[in-house]
């Protein structure tokens, strides 16, 4: 795709306000692919003076033509599937077949799941002598980051949209192509203008002159636990919602019952896929006593498989902080079994896929979050010891549990203090609740929950 050199505001491509551009890297080789407008407040309050003017029309838009739009949206998307994988394997490094199956077509799942959501949904229902009215939040910012680059913007505006809100985006600076190709197949579909609009940039400017605009009622924030306590932060102080979908630190608990080699191997693919950069990923896999040298050799064998198949990192900074922090997985004790700090090529932002045993739980590599293709296996004595280890972080997002049968890893997963847990390797469902506990967020995405996100509730009485 060519890149845009100006915002989609009010339903056209129009001039930045200022002349900054961001560069975009192509992490498998460090070339210069694209420039970007680097967005400024100035845009900000453009875009969302748009979806000011746009909201009240769009609010009071049939649920119904609403619903028909988001499908035909998702048509555009399914029309460009191929555009959006090498868009996002050239802005991303991921490779094609991941690209085209889940970077592509996980987006294309969502955005359809919304159109039939939104087709049927009750926006009224009867409690007693009530009547309760769900209508549209208002003007919705979302930030996104870059490591699902589509995913995270669809999770947010396929909602919204149905929903009867309208949407400012503010892209990852990293990712900001399959953006722009979003808005182009936004464009394509026919929506109002002013219903959704783009502005690129950097985080603390752009970013934040979203998060803080007055015309803003509802912030959807994916990113890092560190930014969202800020955007948090600035929402609580203006008493507005906000969801947020931050970090993690998920285990997959093997217990003793379980298919060693399948949960192993479907762990340590967990991990490897996206190079690691997935805020669900399993990077803590507990293992009993009894199958701990067995689920290692095995866990090794796997990773080793991998090479640099995987693709980069997104960037040379998201490089260092992974090497950064395998050197320190080592300086605190733990034992490589695979991989290690030397990156596999010469050129290109790549970390070798790296497994780590003797790891104890308190060890920074068992406590934050890596981001990157780096796996941390964990020994554990009995299952209580099992479940303090799983919840001992100060994050929740996600988990797995595999054991003989059903009944005994969804028991322990009742235990889990996060939010989504995988039994015996479930598969991923689109229409299922996505988001944390603890530091790992607040609010939920996806299916009917993630659309409640953008309701508000009126209560008319009779
Ligand atoms: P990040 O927080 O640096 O950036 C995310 C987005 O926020 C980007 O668009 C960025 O430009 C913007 N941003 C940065 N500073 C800002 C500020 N001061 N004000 C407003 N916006 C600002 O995170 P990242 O490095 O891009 O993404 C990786 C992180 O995202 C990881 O911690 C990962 O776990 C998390 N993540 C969470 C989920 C989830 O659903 N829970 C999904 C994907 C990624």
């Amino acid at each position: 795709m060519t890149a845009h050199d100006g915002m989609y505001i009010g339903g056209a491509w129009r001039p930045a306000a200022g002349t900054d551009t961001i560069a975009v890297v192509n992490p498998v080789d460090e070339q210069v692919i694209a420039q970007v407008p680097a967005g400024t407040a100035e845009d900000i309050d453009a875009a969302v003076r748009a979806a000011r003017a746009a909201f009240p029309g769009w609010a009071a838009t049939p649920p119904a033509e609403r619903a028909a739009l988001i499908a035909a949206l998702r048509d555009q998307l399914v029309a460009r599937k191929d555009e959006i994988a090498r868009t996002v394997t050239a802005e991303l490094g991921s490779p094609e077949q991941f690209a085209q199956f889940v970077h592509a077509g996980v987006p294309i799942a969502v955005a359809g799941s919304y159109a039939e959501l939104a087709a049927s949904f009750t926006f009224e229902e009867r409690i007693g002598n009530s009547r309760v009215l769900l209508e549209p939040v208002g003007v919705v910012g979302a930030i996104t980051p870059w490591n699902y680059p589509l995913h995270q913007v669809v999770a947010k505006v396929a909602p919204a949209l149905a929903a009867g809100c309208t949407v400012v985006l503010k892209p990852a600076e990293d990712t900001p192509l399959v953006a722009q190709l979003f808005a182009e197949a936004v464009h394509e579909v026919g929506f109002p203008a002013g219903v959704f609009n783009l502005v690129t940039g950097l985080g603390p400017v752009a970013g934040q002159a979203l998060a803080e605009h007055e015309g803003v009622d509802l912030v959807s924030f994916t990113g890092s636990t560190a930014v969202g306590q800020q955007i948090g932060a600035t929402a609580g102080a203006a008493i507005k919602p906000v969801a947020l979908e931050l970090g993690g630190k998920s285990a997959n608990v093997i217990l003793p019952s379980a298919d060693l080699a399948k949960a192993v191997n479907v762990g340590v693919a967990n991990v490897m896929n996206n190079s690691g950069q997935t805020c669900s990923a399993w990077t803590r896999m507990l293992v009993h006593a009894d199958q701990y040298d067995d689920a290692v050799q095995l866990a090794s064998a796997a990773a080793a498989k991998y090479g640099d198949r995987i693709g980069p990192v997104v960037n040379a900074k998201q490089q260092a902080r992974v090497r950064g922090y395998i050197e320190k997985g080592i300086a605190e004790g733990a034992k490589i079994v695979a991989g290690g700090p030397e990156s596999p090529r010469e050129k290109g932002y790549f970390i070798t896929p790296t497994v780590f045993a003797e790891v104890t739980p308190d060890m920074t590599i068992a406590q934050e979050e890596i981001f990157g293709p780096v796996l941390s296996i964990i020994k554990y004595a009995d299952e209580d010891e099992a479940l303090a280890i799983a919840n001992g972080t100060v994050y929740g997002l996600a988990g797995a549990v595999w054991a003989g049968t059903e009944e005994e890893a969804v028991a322990f997963a009742r235990r889990m203090d996060t939010g989504q847990v995988d039994i015996n390797g479930g598969s991923f469902n689109p229409l299922a609740p996505f988001g944390g506990y603890k530091k790992s967020g607040v609010g939920r995405e996806l299916g009917a929950h993630g659309f409640a996100e953008y309701l508000h509730t009126k209560s008319l009485q009779f």
